[in-house]
């Protein structure tokens, strides 16, 4: 199965991906965590990538979309992918169908996880995640039970990212109303958009997810 989650950032996108791959042989394909990962190691495409995330806006179609087929011809994509945080332009959207359907792969669904903007700027803003195990927490929502210690792994570092600050954030949901949302028309068009509340909590909407997904 290969299914994309939609949303603005901090809607949850990756909380429920990583949920959603326990137990399942889906793997995450976060564009984000690639192009961080990338930036990290000082590559090609994160030399280019780097001033473009620190200001909240979008990398290029052209680089992004490379990333991605490049993720798709890995064996382990084989058995189903989450997209999260990809497409985000319909250039891109155009250019995942083009991908699938040149490997031979279809799109089975895409869950628009629909939150107000209200709310998205403290989830964000209040965002940090294990640095060994990538376990997302947050500031008011949801601390590790023991202080300074993963509830998953018992790391007891963590980190934050740098474009989670509040000016950032209000950058990344511009770009996200102006080149994301619309996404929202070209999926509802192919019949394959679900909708779900991504405001109620975690496990609230990983049901909601599974059940319309069947
Ligand atoms: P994310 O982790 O999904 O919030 O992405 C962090 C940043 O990476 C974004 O603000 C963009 O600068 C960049 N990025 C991630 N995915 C994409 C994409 N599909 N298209 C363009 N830029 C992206």
């Amino acid at each position: 199965m290969n299914i994309i989650l939609l949303g603005p950032p901090g809607a949850g996108k990756g909380t429920q991906a990583r949920i959603l791959m326990e137990g399942t042989g889906l793997v995450q394909l976060s564009t984000g965590d690639m192009l961080r990962a990338a930036v990290a190691a000082g590559s090609e495409v994160g030399r280019k990538a780097k001033a473009v995330m620190e200001a909240g806006q979008l990398v290029s179609d052209e680089i992004v979309i490379g990333v991605v087929s490049d993720r798709l011809d890995e064996p382990d994509t084989k058995t189903g992918v989450i997209f999260d945080g990809f497409p985000r332009t319909a250039a891109q959207a155009e250019a995942l169908d083009r991908l699938l359907a040149a490997k031979g792969l279809v799109l089975d669904a895409v869950v628009s996880m629909e939150v107000d903007d209200a709310l998205l700027v403290d989830r964000v803003s209040g965002r940090f995640t294990c640095a060994a195990c990538g376990e997302g927490y947050h500031d008011t929502h949801k601390m590790p039970a023991v202080e300074g210690v993963c509830d998953k792994c018992g790391a007891t570092e963590f980190k934050r990212r740098p474009d989670d600050n509040a000016e950032t954030v209000r950058a990344r949901l511009a770009a996200y109303h102006a080149d994301t949302a619309p996404l929202i028309g070209y999926y509802t068009g192919t019949g394959k958009l679900q909708t779900v509340d991504g405001m109620a909590d975690i496990g609230a909407v990983t049901r909601a997810i599974r059940e319309v997904l069947g």
